[in-house]
């Protein structure tokens, strides 16, 4: 038995808390933001104050690969989450059989399950509330690191945290699961440890609004949640309780869509994407929009070159990798690395702090990395071809590698083998060189990869409803 504090209790902190006390650990949470956790939907979005959480109020996926991964580990928390009205949906259920071909029984793993976050977060802490060896102390800010003396050990070791108000909270492990502000990289850097960082310093700007209906449906969705048009994309995201979120994703560089911030413009501006324009017609839950921005990837590193530069402490979720949002994988990357880090100490132990830094570097790495590192690609990726959009040029990538992921995302519509593929590397439960290494595969893409834009607005277009051509 490992005694583990852990800072922070948001989506990952909470799967990570439940896995490793249902292992037998005793866990300590430690969560800055006061308020408990709300009995119901309704109340969890209406009234539960999260101040520290920045993306709170709004839409959260929950790709298939999370969902499958929680089914399997914590189904309880599934149950949770489809009590408090998360909705559980599959892309090919709304599709033709002229796209999906014949049903097959494993398309099931194509469930996604969706809510408004604070409803899932109320959901999750309600199981991990009750979770026998886990307290969740609420109101209690860390301030600092609680370090062993530095004569005895080759790097930094952590023994604990202080908080706010001064109390060491010490323990044999301390989990910094802080989210992609956590202060720890800079506790480290000043405690002598070489940690490092991974930013790209570029970034998306999310100008969204939610909805609701009145009979407690949700709009049909024509295609994927997330569609690219040029320089911006579209993001429609069903959720619990008939509610739902429109978003227009565009680069932190594209001055012009700060018009976005008006509701008319927006408004104006997304009734002009006819496959998600009937995505306006309910009842705004806000009469102001939900701007999110300075949301760039960040990659944390506490072992470098097969070394840790600190031991008794190990990161997870948007603390260790934070990607793009509206690819919707951080809570479902960050549950990868929750379930690898409670694999490394039920193999490893923590009586060798040492050992276990490297063993759960190592699972990461086998395990959760390629996805991370993915992500950052994606990413890059469709900033520059924003980029190129906004410029009014042609986006040229002679990369092999993104040649067949195009092709692959554009035959989703001509071939049901490319839709499935396409929709296992959507849902993190395949890579893409994976699915396209598959015999057949990219030859399928190739011959089928061709296709026509969505229809919307293009570019020039989109600065005549701004107001700025
Ligand atoms: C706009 C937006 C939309 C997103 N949508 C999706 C989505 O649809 N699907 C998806 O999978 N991912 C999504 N993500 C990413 C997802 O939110 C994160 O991957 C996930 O929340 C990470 O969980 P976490 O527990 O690591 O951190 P967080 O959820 O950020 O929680 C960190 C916690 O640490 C606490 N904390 C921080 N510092 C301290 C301290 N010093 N003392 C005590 N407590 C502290 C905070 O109060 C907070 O509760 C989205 C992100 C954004 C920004």
């Amino acid at each position: 038995m490992t005694t583990i504090v852990m800072v922070g209790s948001g989506v990952v902190g909470m799967c990570s808390a439940m896995l490793l006390a249902r292992d037998g650990h005793q866990i300590t949470v430690l969560e800055r933001d006061p308020a408990l956790p709300p009995a119901d939907a309704a109340a969890a979005w209406a009234d539960w104050e999260r101040r520290s959480v920045a993306q709170f109020r709004n839409g959260h996926l929950f790709l298939s690969r999370f969902r499958e991964e929680l089914s399997r580990e914590l189904p309880e928390v599934v149950t949770a989450l489809e009590d408090f009205g998360a909705l559980r949906i599959n892309t090919l259920d709304g599709l033709p059989e002229s796209f999906t071909g014949p049903v097959l029984p494993e398309d099931r793993r194509f469930d996604v399950l969706t809510a408004r976050r604070p409803v899932c977060e109320a959901a999750l802490a309600r199981v991990a509330d009750q979770t026998a060896g886990l307290t969740i102390r609420r109101g209690v800010a860390v301030s600092g690191l609680v370090l062993a003396d530095g004569s005895e050990h080759s790097v930094p070791r952590v023994t604990g945290v202080r908080t706010e108000e001064g109390e060491e909270v010490m323990a044999d492990l301390v989990i910094d699961a802080g989210g992609r502000r956590s202060p720890f990289q800079r506790w480290l850097t000043e405690a002598g440890a070489a940690v490092t960082e991974d930013v790209d310093d570029l970034g998306f700007v999310y100008y969204g609004r939610h909805f609701a209906s009145e009979d407690g449906s949700v709009p049909a969705a024509h295609g994927g949640g997330l569609t690219h048009y040029g320089s911006v994309s579209i993001l429609s995201l069903a959720a619990d309780n008939g509610t739902w979120s429109l978003i227009l994703v565009a680069s932190a560089k594209d001055k012009a869509m700060r018009a976005l911030t008006d509701t008319t413009t927006w408004t104006n501006v997304m009734r002009q994407f006819p496959l998600t324009a009937h995505w306006l017609d309910g009842e705004p839950l806000s009469d102001k929009m939900e701007v999110m921005a300075g949301i760039a990837d960040i990659r944390r590193h506490l072992v470098i070159d097969g070394k840790p530069a600190v031991e008794g402490v190990v990161a997870i979720g948007d603390a260790s990798s934070a990607t793009n949002p509206s690819v919707g994988r951080g809570a479902s990357i960050g549950l990868l690395q929750a379930i690898a880090l409670r694999d490394t100490l039920a193999a490893t132990g923590s009586d060798d702090l040492h050992a276990l830094a490297i063993a759960f570097h190592d699972a990461c790495e086998e395990r959760v990395s390629p996805y991370v590192q993915d992500t950052v690609v994606f990413d890059r990726t469709r900033l520059d071809i924003i980029e190129s959009a906004m410029n009014g040029v042609d986006y040229v990538n002679d990369d092999p590698g993104y040649l067949l992921g195009q092709a692959l995302a554009n035959g989703v519509g001509r071939h049901p083998d490319l839709l499935r593929g396409y929709l296992e590397v959507a849902n993190l439960l395949a890579r893409g060189a994976d699915v396209l290494s598959r015999p057949g595969m990219a030859e399928l893409a190739i011959e089928h990869g061709a296709a026509a834009p969505p229809p919307g607005p293009g570019r020039h277009d989109l600065l005549e409803l701004l107001g700025t051509s």
